[in-house]
């Protein structure tokens, strides 16, 4: 994540609404990647008091206070691009859940972001799925007695990403995460990996490559999650996956490591802004980006065992994972829209 300002000169984290010290309102404008200082007109526009220009609020932050995103008043949108994502969303008269919606909301704006940063497409046509990236926050009986389902997951289908939204209580989460023998659970993690379904069909198009990387993707999906439930991952495997459940399929595979792709970039773009690194991810070799890694992931670590914390990264990149990640750096890199 760049380092993103209010115009009086305070910096603000993405997620602001608006700055702690002036109090103006900000927004954050997608279409151009800046955190923007606001003023409300009498017209109910907002304006950028630097160029002029004038925006609205996302219907989200309107209603609910959900986003903080603002688009164009000439774009004619009533959600920003993040929350057009949205296909179904929480039922928020229920107790707790616009809190939930809120915890979720953060996660996506900041996949969106990412995504947005290696000019990832989200509205590209993938063969089959109806329309882009999309989300659906779901309940199922757990949280919601009037819901028929019993059991709702987090997953992805054509293009749609799920997410039970009792992802985002803490303890839930937290008890899903061992009952699953889990190092890291969180609703970015879940979401960079969904999203890794999805940009597996827009983007993979070397098969030969990826086989021998991870394994052949034509095996049966059903049998082999069933396998993996039942008998959980083959030993030795943190040689070469990076986490147990990526060795499930090799669909799971490259969706683990794409979320893993994704947090490294925000991680060494957050650390290279703040002059923990000296140089962005983009301005030198993958190669060389693994080392920063390597050194930044050790020191993250380091810093929350100081503070009692467990382990920011609880992984081991090895070389046969530093092999998939470039190859999902070289799949992503090598992406051209169909139309340029
Ligand atoms: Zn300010
Ligand atoms: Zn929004
Ligand atoms: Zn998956």
């Amino acid at each position: 994540m760049k380092r993103l300002y209010c115009s009086c000169g305070q910096e603000v984290y993405f997620e602001n609404t608006y700055c702690t010290v002036c109090s103006r309102s900000l927004g954050y404008d997608y279409a151009r990647a800046r955190m923007v200082t606001v003023d409300a007109l009498p017209d109910g526009r907002w304006q950028d008091g630097i160029d002029g220009r004038y925006y609205q609020f996302c219907g989200n932050r309107l209603e609910y206070g959900v986003c903080n995103g603002i688009v164009d008043s000439d774009e004619n949108q009533f959600f920003c691009l993040a929350c057009r994502l949205n296909r179904t969303i929480p039922d928020i008269s229920r107790p707790g859940n616009l809190q939930r919606w809120i915890s979720i909301e953060q996660a996506k704006r900041r996949l969106v972001y990412g995504l947005l940063s290696l000019r990832l497409p989200l509205d590209a046509p993938v063969t089959g799925y109806p329309k882009g990236l999309k989300f659906d926050f779901l309940e199922d009986q757990r949280s919601n007695p009037e819901i028929t389902e019993e059991f709702i997951g987090t997953g992805h289908h054509n293009g749609i990403i799920t997410l039970n939204i009792l992802e985002a209580d803490e303890m839930q989460r937290v008890w899903q995460k061992e009952m699953s023998s889990e190092r890291y659970r969180t609703i970015l993690g879940h979401f960079r990996h969904e999203a890794g379904h999805y940009y597996y069909e827009l983007l993979v198009q070397e098969y030969t490559r990826f086989t021998e990387l991870f394994g052949d993707p034509s095996q049966s999906y059903d049998k082999a999650l069933k396998n993996y439930y039942r008998h959980g991952p083959l030993a030795g495997w943190e040689r070469q996956f990076i986490s147990a459940y990526a060795t499930s399929h090799p669909w799971e595979d490259w969706a683990e490591t794409f979320a893993h792709y994704l947090h490294v970039q925000d991680a060494l773009e957050t650390a290279a802004v703040r002059g923990v690194i000296t140089t962005l991810p983009g301005q030198v070799s993958f190669d060389e980006q693994l080392r920063h890694w390597d050194l930044l992931a050790a020191t993250l670590n380091e810093l929350n065992r100081c503070l009692g914390l467990a382990d920011a990264y609880p992984f081991v990149v090895t070389p046969g994972i530093v092999a998939k990640l470039h190859f999902v750096n070289d799949t992503i890199h090598d992406y051209r829209p169909a139309d340029s």
